[in-house]
């Protein structure tokens, strides 16, 4: 690509996620090589299941250590999306992607888990031929400011709030 953009997919409402997965499956699609990080989550998930699928075209790595929201031991949660963003970090600059997704990246940084500031050099500092998408929901101020696109999706009505928890290849 000649340039990519900076994504970030935000709110309360459901979408974040599966509007990134959609991406990833139309660029490798297309031929660009996608890297899709997923922090706060490990265990198999339906997407990572489906991109797995597409071969070679995507790399899919999990940087979590429990379910997204439910950290069982942030301390531990925190040091895997730490390096998990080291790890981005590498592909990025090598050259290694056309198309990155941090999934979850909005929310561990604003738990702190990266290093203050870390997200946001990350964006500022992306090689310009790389499209980033971002998702989660409480994107930092800073980190709204330097995305190209903002997406908030909005939860006009969300079947959590009526007990409906999160279902197996539904929401993960
Ligand atoms: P999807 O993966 O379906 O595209 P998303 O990425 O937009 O959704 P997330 O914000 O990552 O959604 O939500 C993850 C999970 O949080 C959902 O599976 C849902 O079960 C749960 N959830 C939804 N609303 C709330 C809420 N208000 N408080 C806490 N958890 C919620
Ligand atoms: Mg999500």
């Amino acid at each position: 690509m000649d340039h990519g953009y900076v994504h970030v997919y935000t709110g309360d409402g459901k979408g974040k996620t599966t509007a990134a997965v959609g991406l990833s499956v139309r660029a490798a699609g297309a031929g660009l090589r996608v890297f899709f990080g997923q922090f706060m989550k490990n265990g198999d998930t339906g997407e990572l299941e489906a991109l797995h699928l597409l071969g070679d075209r995507i790399t899919v790595e999990q940087f979590g250590t429990g379910s997204e929201l439910s950290a069982i031991d942030p301390a531990a949660d925190a040091r895997a999306a730490r390096a998990g963003l080291d790890r981005a970090r590498a592909v990025l600059f090598d050259g290694r992607c056309d198309v990155m997704v941090l999934d979850e990246a909005n929310v561990a940084d604003s738990l702190d888990y990266f290093e203050p500031g870390a997200l946001l050099e990350l964006v500022r500092e992306r090689p310009e031929n790389v499209e980033l998408v971002l998702t989660g929901r409480g994107a930092g101020e800073e980190v709204l400011a330097a995305a190209d696109l903002v997406t908030e999706m909005r939860a006009v009505k969300h079947y959590f709030n009526d007990g409906v928890v999160a279902r197996r290849g539904i929401e993960f």
